[in-house]
């Protein structure tokens, strides 16, 4: 069944929570009804969302949205040590990690929380604790917009990368609608554990169950990221940038300067020290981050600091930043413009600070933070967060 709706409201449909609309919303059950419905004769562009958890509606969108309801559990295979499941994109993803969880089925539970559908989940990378869903992927099943027709994905056809697919691309970016994902899961005991506060919590005794996995992620979670029922985000709002050896170098003398004037009679004399180190949804898997006092100096002041610059070097001689860091060190973690805030417990994340916040309230603070970080170090953030709005260069065009 096709579901219409014309001139339709967005909050709730975005988990930044921005009151706008968009000239057409159409919600679908099946495969044959994205087949049916006649693209050309809806209001242009036409753009698919999941649950709008990545992304920012900087106004009314003139538009059609397509939105999936495709929700099944298909089994596909059932092994002595693995099974493999067919999932419906419009299943609510943290669902899934749930009923793998409860049915003792391995591979899911460290993405637990992680907010939207399974659409997006394959189409995003998503990732977080030591696990990205390419990680338990198998196949992704599509319907092809141009050929109208169901095609099918090998993992390597996905050409998987951190939180990046060849579905976020062209030529498949906006011709590819995600309708399934085949999830290959463990049945044997296969916990991980890379990321530090999980080997920490789990090193007198391994767990035995994936819920016990599960819920301590949840845990984490909510002590570091805002609840998407409470405070309006769109989770970490810029990429990490990836910078070249000097620029990092830039980075530290720049951060060294700021510590020592800030010193009392300069008596604190900071110097460079290197970690290795990312933030947690940073480190791909099977590299790990090893920082302990990260965004910290370190020392009495006595005989000079060490200044942590937390980094994560990459083939190539190229180093990555975590924003994060790079947004404190301007000053910003909690800054408050208008009604958005820099989210004082992880500065990666914008919120929506009053529940109340206009597009241009958090276009405006994602302004003040480029431009901060560009001025101090001389670096360009690019947002993460998908922009959708009246532009009609934004969307990207079905
Ligand atoms: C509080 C918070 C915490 C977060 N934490 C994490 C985290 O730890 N790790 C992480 O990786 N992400 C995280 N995110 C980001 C977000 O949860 C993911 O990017 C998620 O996959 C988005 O899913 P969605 O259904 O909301 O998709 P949307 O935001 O609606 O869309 C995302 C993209 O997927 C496309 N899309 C959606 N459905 C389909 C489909 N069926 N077919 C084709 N294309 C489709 C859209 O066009 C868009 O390009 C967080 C977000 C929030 C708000």
């Amino acid at each position: 069944m096709i579901r219409r709706r014309d001139h339709y409201k967005l909050a709730g449909r975005n988990t930044f929570r921005m009151d706008v609309g968009c000239a057409c919303w159409i919600e679908y059950d099946s495969p044959e009804d994205l087949s049916e419905l006649d693209l050309a004769a809806l209001p242009q562009p036409v753009v698919h969302v999941g649950a709008g958890s990545n992304l920012l509606f900087t106004g009314d969108f003139p538009g059609t949205l397509l939105h999936s309801n495709i929700k099944y559990y298909k089994p596909v295979a059932d092994a002595e040590e693995e099974v493999l499941v067919e999932v419906g994109a419009g299943v609510v993803f943290d669902d899934f990690c749930a009923w793998a969880s409860d049915n003792e089925l391995w591979g899911a539970e460290n993405l637990s929380g992680i907010p939207g559908e399974v659409g997006a989940a394959a189409v995003q990378n998503i990732g977080a604790y030591g696990a990205e869903v390419k990680d338990i992927i198998a196949q992704v099943k599509c319907f092809d917009l141009e050929e109208r027709r169901i095609v099918t994905f090998a993992p390597a056809q996905c050409a998987y990368g951190y939180r990046d697919s060849a579905f976020k691309h062209a030529p498949l970016k906006g011709r590819q609608v995600v309708l399934g994902v085949l999830f290959r899961l463990s049945k044997a005991l296969r916990p991980r554990l890379d990321y530090g506060p999980l080997k920490t919590a789990f090193a007198q005794a391994a767990p035995a169950h994936p819920v016990e996995v599960r819920q301590l992620i949840l845990q984490i979670r909510a002590s570091k990221l805002p609840d998407p029922a409470l405070i309006g985000s769109a989770g970490s709002f810029f990429k990490n940038p990836v910078v070249s050896q000097e620029t990092y170098d830039h980075v530290v003398a720049v951060a060294c300067a700021a510590v020592a004037e800030a010193s009392p009679e300069g008596r604190l004399q900071a110097r460079a020290g290197r970690e290795e180190r990312c933030d947690d949804r940073e480190a791909p898997a099977g590299k790990r981050s090893v920082g302990r006092n990260p965004l910290g100096v370190q020392g009495d002041g006595k005989e000079g600091a060490t200044l942590v610059a937390p980094h994560f070097d990459l083939p190539g001689g190229q180093v990555k930043i975590p924003a994060a860091w790079l947004i404190e060190q301007c000053g910003l973690k909690g800054a408050r413009l208008g009604e958005a805030a820099v989210y004082d417990k992880q500065p990666l994340v914008i919120v929506n600070a009053t529940g109340t916040a206009r597009p241009a309230d958090i276009l405006a603070l994602e302004k003040t933070v480029i431009d901060a970080v560009r001025d101090k170090f001389g670096i360009e953030f690019h947002p993460e967060v998908e922009h959708i709005g009246p532009d009609p260069e934004t969307p990207k065009k079905i």
